[in-house]
């Protein structure tokens, strides 16, 4: 982070602000557990600060420190534009465009305060006053605990802080499996341990939760998936028909694209999950190695993302995409 950048934010905060703090669309472990940390430590520095997500967050995160105090803007808009047009300040976490924010977009692009940008994305827009954007870290949780050092506050990183960060880095992580997980990571970590965090607890709360449909669901995407050996692909589908077969809850899918990946030989996998009541098929990509499906997702999903993880949509049939993902693989990947 530029010097100049901490010193003006230091000035910033240094008396008490009313501060928003917004994460992206469909929240995911990184997305809630940075805004909420931001959150503690602000409110621990005398702030006025509130969480803002533009929709609901799904369950496996509600056991997070104060979730319940999180506004949803899709359930409460006119209160939440009221809160963001008399912010004094308003943080962005753990995304690069205000679309990525949906419907919030048009609120956000009206601020006039000072917008600060925490996020590990490709291609940050410019719409913040004061950019902290580095893709070189595995998650925007690790950032926040940078950008709480920085501004010389260390100290105030408590258990309930230091949970939330403890969150985003396990979750965007894989659990410390991806190439983005460095020393300066597990050192990271280490401190959260020392600060009192119960790291085990953690890892049951986010993962040991399954509710017996989303494990049915599990079993149905997994039957569904394709494999082309040649191309070092695979990927899943899931039909709205299928989500309610299996009583689908938000979150119950996620993580399932990884599951691609596992099989050995095969370098880049797929989701493509049917979402009726939104029109669009939401696609998960991942990739291990050298394959960019933060390009791909661009070139031919209307999304983005990282080098090894991206999401995207589609507007056309579940069956019309997977096709058109077939052609593309099939031309494009030897
Ligand atoms: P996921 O597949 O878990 O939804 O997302 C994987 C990564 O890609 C996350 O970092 C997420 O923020 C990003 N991502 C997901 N969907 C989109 C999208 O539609 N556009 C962009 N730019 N990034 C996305
Ligand atoms: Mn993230």
């Amino acid at each position: 982070m530029k010097n100049d950048d901490i010193l003006a934010i230091k000035e910033l905060l240094a008396t008490p602000k009313k501060i928003v703090i917004i994460p992206h669309r469909s929240p995911d472990g990184d997305a809630m557990g940075s805004t909420l940390a931001l959150y503690h430590f602000l409110l621990k520095e005398n702030h006025q600060a509130v969480v803002i997500a533009p929709n609901d967050f799904p369950n496996f995160l509600a056991w997070l420190p104060s979730s319940e105090t999180v506004l949803i803007f899709e359930n409460d808009k006119e209160n939440c534009i009221k809160i963001i047009q008399e912010a004094e300040i308003v943080f962005t976490l753990d995304f690069n465009a205000l679309h990525r924010t949906g419907e919030m977009e048009h609120v956000l692009n009206k601020v006039t305060a000072p917008m600060i940008m925490i996020d590990h994305h490709q291609k940050p827009d410019s719409y913040a006053t004061y950019t902290y954007s580095d893709t070189v870290f595995g998650s925007t949780c690790e950032m926040v605990y940078n950008f709480i050092s920085y501004l010389g506050k260390k100290e105030a990183i408590d258990k309930t802080i230091a949970t939330c960060i403890y969150t985003g880095i396990t979750t965007d992580s894989g659990s410390f499996r991806f190439p983005s997980t460095t020393s300066t990571t597990h050192r990271i970590v280490a401190d959260l341990i020392d600060i009192g965090i119960n790291n085990s607890e953690i890892h049951n709360l986010l993962f040991d939760n399954n509710s017996y449909n989303r494990l049915q669901l599990l079993g149905r995407a997994l039957q569904n998936m394709k494999v082309f050996p040649e191309l070092k692909t695979s990927y899943i589908s899931l039909s709205q028909k299928e989500l309610d077969e299996f009583h689908y809850e938000k979150g119950d899918t996620e993580g399932i694209v990884n599951y691609g990946l596992t099989i050995k030989g095969i370098e880049f996998a797929a989701i493509f999950i049917e979402h009726r009541d939104e029109n669009i098929i939401k696609i998960s990509f991942r990739s291990q190695g050298d394959f960019d499906v933060n390009q791909f997702a661009r070139d031919h999903f209307n999304g983005g993302g990282h080098i090894n993880a991206a999401g995207g949509k589609s507007y056309e049939s579940l069956k019309k995409t997977i096709e058109k993902f077939e052609k593309i693989i099939s031309e494009t990947k030897q």
